[in-house]
């Protein structure tokens, strides 16, 4: 960083800021990681000076010799890693992917099928106030009120009552397997795509941790700075071809599922995709591939298995009672908080998590009830279950005495000694 640090200092300061925070304390939102130095090199090189719209082998501009074959390669590992049958990497984020599979599958005023924002579903599910909720016609599912667990009985009927063009499942805040075996029978009953939106889990689903959607559904959708551990992006992947496919040739385009893709993001959304990106999705997917992801992916599972069994032990409130994955879902109720209060006071500590609903929540979504946590980020760190019970008592502690500068400053000293313990790109 010292050519940056002579060029503009205000910007290479706070990035050091940003290190020194990423650094000292316990990063547990569950939708962050820490990506290796290998994909930030790609992700900081002159790839980012090339344009280069269109697909490799066709493209607008001249001199994508090397683009093509970053592209290719990148392509090639996605399909070999999930599986599947074409891959599209050019998304610049998971939301602009969502948004062409819309693009790809729909014609404005469809309707969808997707989990409720304020039950753990994504705002390109459907919510109102984004595109999917604005210009297509969407329809909500949930959990059940309850075991706050998915009720596929109640989504059959719901599917059965709206009939829609597209169900969406996947989700940002479910702390459970989702079972794509039966969304798929739900869509073929009604006639509708599957789409699959596995953003939070694919890198449990290449660790064996998570079962697969490549089998079930027409689209899948991940981002790539999640549980993938990549740059930020996202990938559209297209699952082998199967007869079962309804209408795989679009009647007006004659374009297969693939090709639909294509054309949503290529000229229907982006213009020339980020070829620094790509190339550190590549560096990302090449690193999914070995047994130590695996490893990793195996002990996101275990740390937030132990993490959970921690904080029930201490008499914290989680919802469904535990987890199957990587994530935790809090509410903060009992202990006379709300998630923001929450949210702040563990920020104090040096511990970030985030602020979320919980299923049927009576508080508003700025100052919700639970908090959601996880354990992704801070494997990559190295953490393993007896850290995790220390992190869970830690969380314990500060929740259960907010207003005791006692407790927190031995919170304080406990997060120093685990990040100590586990250094970050030292
Ligand atoms: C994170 C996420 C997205 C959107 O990703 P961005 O890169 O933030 O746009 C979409 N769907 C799900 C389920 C997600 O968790």
């Amino acid at each position: 960083m010292s050519i940056l640090q002579t060029e503009d200092p205000e910007i290479s300061k706070l990035i050091n800021a940003e290190l020194a925070r990423q650094q000292d304390g316990l990063e547990m939102i569950p939708s962050e990681n820490f990506t290796s130095r290998a994909v930030m090199e790609a992700m900081g090189s002159v790839l980012t000076n090339k344009y280069s719209e269109g697909y490799p082998g066709a493209r607008y501009y001249g001199g994508n010799k090397f683009i093509d074959e970053v592209e290719n390669l990148t392509r090639d590992r996605a399909k070999q890693l999930f599986g599947v049958a074409h891959a599209n990497v050019q998304p610049y984020s998971g939301s602009p992917a969502n948004l062409a599979i819309y693009f790809a599958l729909l014609d404005p005023g469809d309707t969808v099928l997707g989990m409720d924002l304020a039950q753990g579903g994504h705002l390109t599910h459907g919510y109102k106030f984004n595109f999917s909720g604005k210009f297509f016609h969407a329809e909500n599912y949930g959990v059940d009120q309850k075991t706050h667990l998915l009720d596929y009985d109640a989504i059959r009927e719901k599917a059965k009552a709206v009939k829609p063009k597209m169900i969406i499942c996947g989700a940002t805040a479910y702390p459970r397997i989702i079972d794509f075996q039966k969304f798929r029978a739900i869509a073929d009953e009604v006639g509708a795509y599957l789409v699959a939106d596995i953003s939070h889990i694919s890198g449990l689903v290449i660790a064996g941790e998570h079962p697969s959607p490549v089998h079930y559904a027409d689209v899948v959708m991940t981002t790539t700075h999640k549980t993938l551990r990549g740059p930020r992006g996202a990938m559209i992947l297209l699952p082998k071809v199967a007869d079962r496919y309804h209408d795989q040739y679009h009647p007006k385009t004659k374009r297969d599922l693939a090709g639909l893709v294509d054309a949503a993001i290529m000229p229907g959304l982006q213009g020339g995709p980020h070829n620094h990106q790509t190339a550190a999705i590549a560096v990302a997917l090449k690193e999914a591939a070995t047994p130590e992801f695996k490893t990793y992916g195996k002990q996101i599972v275990k740390n937030a298995k132990k993490l959970a069994e921690t904080l029930v032990a201490e008499g914290i409130t989680l919802i469904t009672g535990g987890t199957d994955n990587h994530l935790i879902l809090m509410d903060v109720s009992p202990l006379g908080l709300t998630g923001s209060q929450a949210e702040t006071l563990l920020d104090s500590v040096d511990i970030t998590v985030n602020k979320n609903l919980i299923p049927y929540d009576p508080r508003k979504p700025m100052d919700p009830s639970g908090i959601r946590l996880g354990t992704p980020a801070l494997t990559t760190r190295g953490f393993t279950e007896d850290d995790m019970v220390a992190v869970g008592k830690t969380i314990a502690a500060v929740l259960k005495a907010p207003d005791n500068e006692t407790v927190l400053s031995v919170a304080r000293m406990a997060v120093e000694k685990l990040t100590d313990a586990h250094p970050l790109y030292s």
